[in-house]
């Protein structure tokens, strides 16, 4: 008895202290944007058939000046409970597109969204905001949003989302299977591409049924006519099974590179890009 009070006390500090992590995190958010704590870093997606890059998705990071790197999917998830979200987003969209213009014409860049931009007002503003002040072309902007963020306001988010895509800007459902009811998303709603979450691909090489779902869910999606991307290639084997066994366009992960720097990011466009890089038709892709 002595040693459950003893362990309610041991949780009480615990959610006491993480309480107070996470409020001292949420005021501390406010400044960060000013005091150019957030970073923006860039994953390459690489086209399976000819292996060049063909977009770069924008990954924030914050580096908290005492607590060192906080990951996004903590401060991601405070900013949309304080509602700092949208001045987030809005540095990143102006970041993301300001890199981009550096490369070369055929790559994209994709910034995710939250649920809670796309319950607000400022979205498209700060969209067309970032293009003007960029000077990027609209098709070389790339929206991601997860199933998650679509379940709250379905209508007024495929709204918003249709919105975008009719102004050239690309909508990717993100995650893609990972969410309540994944498949009911592909009704009526404004994407232009699929990325397959990582869960799926891990197993790809170990596991037949794995490998299935992955092809199936693929050959869905090309009937869609969505692009498709697979999430979390991490080594050659997964990579080959991906070429060899789907319909898959794109493939991000660790083993093209992790999400870097812009100036890294640059030097990888051009090396993996320059002209006498593999040749197309790498992939063999099935009738
Ligand atoms: P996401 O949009 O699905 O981004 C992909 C995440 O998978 C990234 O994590 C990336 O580092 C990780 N990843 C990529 N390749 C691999 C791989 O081969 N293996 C493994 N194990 N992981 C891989 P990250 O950067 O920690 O971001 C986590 C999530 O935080 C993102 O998931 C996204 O939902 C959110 N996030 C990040 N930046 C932003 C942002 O600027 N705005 C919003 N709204 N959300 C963001
Ligand atoms: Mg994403
Ligand atoms: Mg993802
Ligand atoms: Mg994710």
């Amino acid at each position: 008895k002595a040693r459950g009070k003893g362990q309610y006390q041991a949780f009480v500090a615990e959610m006491d202290s993480d309480f107070r992590y996470r409020q001292r995190l949420k005021s501390d958010l406010a400044l960060a944007i000013a005091q150019d704590e957030l970073k923006l870093f860039y994953q390459p997606l690489v086209d399976l058939g000819t292996r060049r890059v063909a977009g770069c998705e924008a990954l924030a990071r914050w580096t908290h000046p005492e607590l060192g790197p906080i990951p996004p999917d903590v401060f991601i998830g405070l900013a949309e409970e304080t509602g700092q979200i949208s001045a987030i987003t809005r540095w990143v969209l102006r970041t993301a597109t300001a890199e981009c213009v550096n490369w070369p014409k055929s790559v994209s860049v994709a910034v995710n969204v939250s649920a809670r931009d796309l319950r607000g007002e400022d979205l498209a503003m700060h969209v067309s905001e970032a293009l003007e002040a960029s000077g990027l072309a609209p098709g070389r902007l790339e929206i991601e949003v997860t199933e998650t963020a679509l379940i709250e306001d379905r209508e007024g988010a495929a709204a918003k989302l249709e919105l975008l895509a009719a102004n050239g800007i690309g909508i990717a459902l993100d995650d893609f299977g990972t969410g309540y009811s994944s498949l009911s998303y592909l009704h009526g709603m404004a994407f232009s591409k699929l990325k397959i979450d990582r869960s799926f691909i891990a197993g790809i090489t170990t596991s037949e049924r794995s490998l299935k779902l992955m092809a199936n869910v693929a050959r869905l999606g090309r009937d869609l006519d969505l692009v498709l991307v697979a999430e979390g290639v991490e080594t050659e084997d997964q990579l080959e099974a991906i070429a060899s066994h789907t319909t898959i366009d794109q493939v991000q992960g660790f083993l093209f590179g992790r999400p870097m720097p812009a100036d890294e990011t640059r030097e990888l466009i051009a090396s993996m890009n320059q002209a006498d890089a593999r040749p197309r038709g790498a992939k063999a892709r099935r009738p």
